[in-house]
């Protein structure tokens, strides 16, 4: 089987070629530039590859909501030329097999429950922490879709006690993306984070942060695993900070195994490594021909 993959990601495109198995067997990458210079380069790297389905996680936020009529569409992003901009249509248009849609984080999740570090589970969280911080959720089975989809990036943090910084997201300031995202840590210490050094405050305060919102959706959610991506999850450091912080914040009230002996295969870093978005995008695919897509 031939499956198309498409990693629509605010910085970069990723398209790929790969089987049920969940092996990529081609794959390529290119900035994301206005969509008029971006599809067509999607468009000739799947022409004449047969695939059966195509599956895409995109950047957001996007209309996933069956029925809608700007269903496909990314909706209010800042990008040049992407708000509103019918990126499942235009492929639509061109390639007639089914497709399958959903956020970049659902994606990531997904792939990482078919084959990377949820397998079999049905209760699982993948959250990146990159330019923007995103949250895929999988409950009960579910790709969790809602009303519009799990924003949870920008929920209201706990402010750290030595942390003045004002915050940056364009809507809220100093909610979580707002004071821990990659482009937060560079405004807040005037480096970027692959500058700073392995025992900066930097990391303690960020775990702080992450650690916060993973400690509101244990609760709210009862993951049986939480997965950690993006650019400022290859600081390995911030692992073990952000597994002891959470277990301070828990202090004990939730009794579960997996929290209190065994955090560290609890909160995890992407078992498909960096081809989580794109392997989780072969996955919507595969599932858009059994159809199962539009049930979840
Ligand atoms: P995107 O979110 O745009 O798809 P990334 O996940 O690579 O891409 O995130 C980019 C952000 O992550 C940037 O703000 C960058 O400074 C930060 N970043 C990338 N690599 C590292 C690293 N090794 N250490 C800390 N921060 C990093
Ligand atoms: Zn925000």
């Amino acid at each position: 089987m031939r499956i198309g993959a498409i990693e629509a990601g605010g910085t970069k495109f990723v398209c790929g070629i790969g089987d049920e198995s969940g092996r990529i067997e081609d794959q390529i990458s290119f900035p994301t530039g206005h969509p008029d210079q971006t599809m067509p380069k999607v468009i000739d790297y799947f022409q004449g590859k047969e695939v059966e389905a195509i599956g895409i996680g995109s950047f957001g936020p996007i209309d996933i909501a069956h029925g809608s009529p700007t269903y496909g569409y990314v909706t209010t992003t800042p990008k040049p030329g992407w708000a509103n901009y019918n990126l499942l249509g235009t492929l639509k248009q061109v390639f007639p097999v089914p497709f399958g849609w959903d956020t970049d984080v659902n994606a990531a999740v997904y792939g990482e429950v078919k084959w990377g570090a949820a397998q079999g589970m049905s209760n699982c969280l993948y959250i990146t922490v990159g330019t923007g911080i995103g949250v895929g959720v999988y409950a009960e089975g579910r790709l969790v879709h809602g009303l519009v989809h799990p924003e949870g990036g920008h929920v209201l943090t706990r402010r750290h006690p030595e942390d003045d910084f004002a915050g940056i997201c364009p809507y809220h300031g100093d909610c979580l993306e707002g004071m821990a995202a990659g482009p937060a840590i560079e405004a807040r210490w005037g480096k970027k984070g692959h500058e700073l050094p392995e025992d900066h405050q930097a990391w303690e305060m960020e775990a702080f942060y992450i650690a916060g919102a993973l400690t509101d959706t244990i609760l709210l959610l009862s993951p049986q695993k939480i997965i950690l991506g993006g650019g400022v999850m290859q600081q390995p450091q911030l692992f073990p900070l952000i597994r002891e912080a959470v277990r301070r914040n828990l202090n004990g009230y939730v009794s579960s195994n997996s929290i209190l002996d065994h955090m560290e295969e609890y909160i995890v870093a992407p078992g498909l490594g960096q081809q989580a978005g794109l392997c989780g995008a072969l996955a919507l695919g595969l599932s858009a021909i059994s159809n199962k897509v539009s049930s979840i």
